[in-house]
């Protein structure tokens, strides 16, 4: 049984769902101690609950550990077993940490899956369904599988309540992930989702967007989700270069202006664009799973954040392969298994 200890770099929720991932992928039993030891509420929340629950189903798996607060677990699995599957998170968590934790196996499995996932869709701290259906999902197609992303209806923090469907058609083997480069952007445009809050906001951040990137108004998009249980208020920017689609977003929070919630995501999409690299901050740390199954490739990014450094440690306690991580110009670092 492999151990690992989740104190390791970030010390977060990410180190248990790649070692959930891989532990299907691989597997290999494993025991993780110090779960989310360095977060301010350790152990497992309800989202990380339901992410050992959603793996220990596709996986038939032998669980000891979970429980909400626990910091240890145990977990066998018995193979990867595909189907439709329903999963619910039951709080606000966020859906698609849920989905990233059980994807890897499934898009590699003998037969399609199809899985409904009930929770937060746009979640701060987390990637948004549209990030991880644009940047995310749009990059694991690239390598083989074919994988369709649906949102019924958005939940939002604190009442959740949103519902995603995930269709996954399996490839045999990943194709090497390339991204070496970002090509020309080809579409820049934003959307606004607002549920059950004052329309002015999603005008206000409209005027934000729209002057920060100079969109003209037909790419600012104003779309009313009041299929949501509750409320929530997300701003998303969409730049789709020739070779790859980067999603930015900021969601509305009590006490921050609607100005500030645009101006985020504009600054950061600026700050994308000035570095010249396809593969921004957040993607990079969640291509590197997929980068190691197909056990060849390079992409170029940003600094690594902590995410991606932890992840590639992990990763290598699995699977012994080495992650060459080096500054190839000012503000781009190449990642690359070779
Ligand atoms: P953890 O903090 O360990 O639970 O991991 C959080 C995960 O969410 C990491 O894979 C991050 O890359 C991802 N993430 C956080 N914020 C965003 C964001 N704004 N857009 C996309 N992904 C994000």
């Amino acid at each position: 049984m492999l151990t690992i200890d989740g104190e390791t770099g970030e010390g977060g929720g990410q180190v248990l769902r790649t070692s959930l991932a891989l532990s299907m992928c691989l597997g290999k039993p494993i025991e993780i101690r110090n779960i989310r030891v360095k977060r301010k509420k350790p152990g497992l929340r309800p989202q990380h609950l339901a992410a050992v629950r959603a793996a220990a189903t596709i996986s038939k798996a032998r669980v000891e550990g979970a429980e909400i607060g626990s910091r240890q677990l145990r977990f066998r699995p018995q193979g990867v077993f595909p189907g439709n599957y329903e999963f619910d998170i039951g709080t606000a968590g966020s859906t698609t940490l849920v989905a990233q934790t059980v994807l890897p196996a499934l898009m590699l499995a003998t037969a399609p899956s199809r899985l409904t996932i009930r929770g937060g869709t746009h979640n701060p701290l987390a990637p948004t369904f549209d990030f991880f259906d644009q940047a995310f999902c749009t990059q694991l197609n690239h390598l083989g599988p074919r994988i369709r992303a649906t949102l019924e209806r958005p939940g939002f923090f604190p009442k959740g309540g949103g519902i995603m469907h995930l269709d996954i058609q399996p490839a045999d083997g990943l194709r090497p992930l390339e991204l070496m480069a970002r090509g020309d952007v080809q579409l820049q445009w934003a959307e606004i989702l607002l549920a059950h809050l004052p329309k002015h906001i999603a005008q206000r951040e409209r005027d934000v967007v729209s002057d920060g990137l100079a969109l003209s108004d037909d790419l600012v998009n104003v779309r009313i989700a009041d299929t949501s249980p509750g409320p929530g208020n997300v701003v998303t920017v969409f730049t789709e270069s020739e070779h790859v689609t980067e999603v930015f977003s900021c969601c509305g929070q009590r006490g921050m202006p609607a100005e500030k919630v645009a101006a985020t995501v504009v600054g950061d999409t600026l700050s994308y664009l000035r570095t010249e690299v396809p593969v921004g901050f957040y993607l990079a740390d969640q291509l590197l799973l997929p980068l190691a199954l197909a056990r060849r490739g390079e992409f170029v990014t940003r600094r690594p954040s902590s995410h991606t450094t932890t992840n590639m440690t992990i990763i290598n306690l699995f699977t012994g392969m080495e992650f060459d991580s080096r500054q190839i110009r000012e503000g781009a670092w190449r990642i690359g298994i070779d």
